[in-house]
């Protein structure tokens, strides 16, 4: 079976399990959505927010890209996917909370860290791209030439997701929406080989893992 049969085996497994046993919520959802939470994610395949939340259909607004970031407004002359997205999240959905969800291992942070991308002829998209991330990781790797026990890939991962919350910032939507408390912004990290998920602390800007009753 070809990777595509696959795909189209699971459609089959959803359209006769889940999409027929919640029926009502597929014939609410089919009049519009209005979830309360936008995410976004890295475009990893192994760190799909909605499994890693349990989220049902309509609860995400979900915008992924390499390494989850969100480029400062000032740094868009064009079409962005991203701006978009968060505006239309923001002013027409009106979401109330905006998760920035990183993760451990991912490949972006990692090739951002060793300077794979640092040849644009390599791959010209993905080092534009990721030169959104220059300004933490050159941060990082300051740290590290001053204390050599960091585990750089692991600070850079959570440098990112607190540079991407500042870039969320720097859109007057969404300055403005959190400034009259209607929204809140939010940073957390995954990590698929322990099932830990981290959250950031907006006050002191550490993560602290939440705790797992087994
Ligand atoms: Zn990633």
């Amino acid at each position: 079976m070809s990777e595509f049969d696959a795909l189209i085996d699971g459609y089959l497994r959803f359209r006769l399990g889940d999409y027929r046993d919640e029926r009502e919520r597929y014939d609410r959802l089919a009049q519009g959505q209005s979830p309360k939470v936008m995410i976004i994610a890295c475009s990893d395949s192994r760190v799909d927010p909605t499994r890693v939340f349990d989220a049902a259909p309509g609860q995400m607004f979900v915008l992924r890209n390499i390494a989850n970031l969100v480029p400062p407004m000032a740094a868009i002359t064009g079409q962005s996917s991203v701006a978009a997205a968060l505006e239309y999240a923001v002013t027409s959905i009106r979401v109330e909370h905006i998760v920035v969800f990183g993760h451990a291992r991912c490949g972006g942070v990692a090739a951002a860290l060793a300077g794979d991308f640092d040849n644009p002829v390599a791959g010209r998209h993905v080092h534009a791209w990721m030169e959104f991330i220059a300004p933490a990781r050159d941060a990082v790797r300051a740290a590290c030439a001053m204390h050599p026990d960091i585990d750089a890939e692991r600070a850079l991962e959570q440098a990112g997701v607190r540079l991407s919350i500042d870039n969320l910032r720097s859109y007057p939507f969404v300055a403005q929406a959190e400034a009259a408390g209607e929204i809140m912004l939010h940073g957390v990290i995954f990590d698929i080989a322990d099932g830990a998920l981290k959250v950031l602390d907006r006050e002191t800007g550490q993560y602290s893992v939440v705790p797992v009753a087994f």
